[in-house]
């Protein structure tokens, strides 16, 4: 059996792959736009239509595309977002790869810092977006999940007014990794992770312009919530060996 070399069909739809991934990212294809059809593409590159699927197949899977099916069907090209950082966050904890103490670490030097540039870029727009995040946590909640959202309001947009998109990336895909455990474990005291009004501090720093006072009371909530979240963690775990 010498002499075969299954490397090169690999290779073949990393190029394809590769060279897709460029028109994307330059712009040829823009968000929206659809990707020419499988068969185009197995006469333009001259490869075979299984190489052309497995190229699909990984643009998929990283988010660059996603398929729709019908007559209008096949790969459209998403919007280049930071969800990818999400997902590998996810996967990284659930491979054992990533603890909640190293992300609350994370955490604990990340979102001050976001709360203080929060409270230097405040405005009209979101000082009223802010106000309207704090009246949503009082408001009694139908479910589990949108009282989860309304407790996250308030973080998400913090983060969103930091002006810095790498920043607000890390806390989404914080959050987002945090959602799945406490959802995981819905822990009946959900007062105990976030109480109404657990944010009217770091909220009222930030309306008045105090970056300082911001980031202070960011710590000062974050330590708590740090401390129910390595017990949440520890249930969680508990919960997925069966
Ligand atoms: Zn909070």
């Amino acid at each position: 059996m010498a002499g075969f070399k299954p490397i090169k069909q690999i290779r073949a739809s990393e190029e394809v792959l590769a060279q897709l991934k460029e028109a994307i990212l330059r712009g040829r294809f823009k968000a929206g736009d659809k990707l020419p059809s499988e068969r185009e593409l197995t006469e333009q590159f001259q490869v075979s239509r299984g190489v052309v699927r497995e190229a699909i197949r990984v643009l998929e899977m990283t988010g660059f595309v996603t398929m729709r099916q019908g007559p209008a069907g096949g790969a459209y090209v998403t919007d280049i977002n930071f969800d990818n950082l999400s997902n590998g966050f996810l996967d990284l904890y659930l491979g054992n790869k990533l603890s909640i103490p190293e992300l609350n670490q994370v955490r604990l030097h990340l979102e001050p810092e976001v709360a203080r540039l929060a409270a230097l870029n405040i405005t009209p727009e979101y000082a009223a977006r802010l106000e309207g995040a704090l009246a949503a946590e009082r408001q009694p909640s139908v479910d589990y999940d949108e009282r989860m959202q309304r407790m996250t309001e308030v973080h998400y947009l913090l983060a969103e007014m930091c002006g810095n998109y790498l920043f607000e990336a890390i806390v989404n895909a914080i959050i987002k990794l945090t959602h799945q455990i406490v959802d995981a474990v819905k822990p009946e005291d959900h007062n105990s992770l976030h109480g109404a009004g657990e944010h009217d501090q770091v909220a009222r720093a930030v309306l008045a312009g105090d970056a300082e006072g911001a980031a202070k009371a960011m710590t000062a909530h974050l330590e708590k919530f740090c401390k129910e979240l390595i017990r949440m963690d520890q249930i969680y775990k508990g919960l997925m060996r069966y």
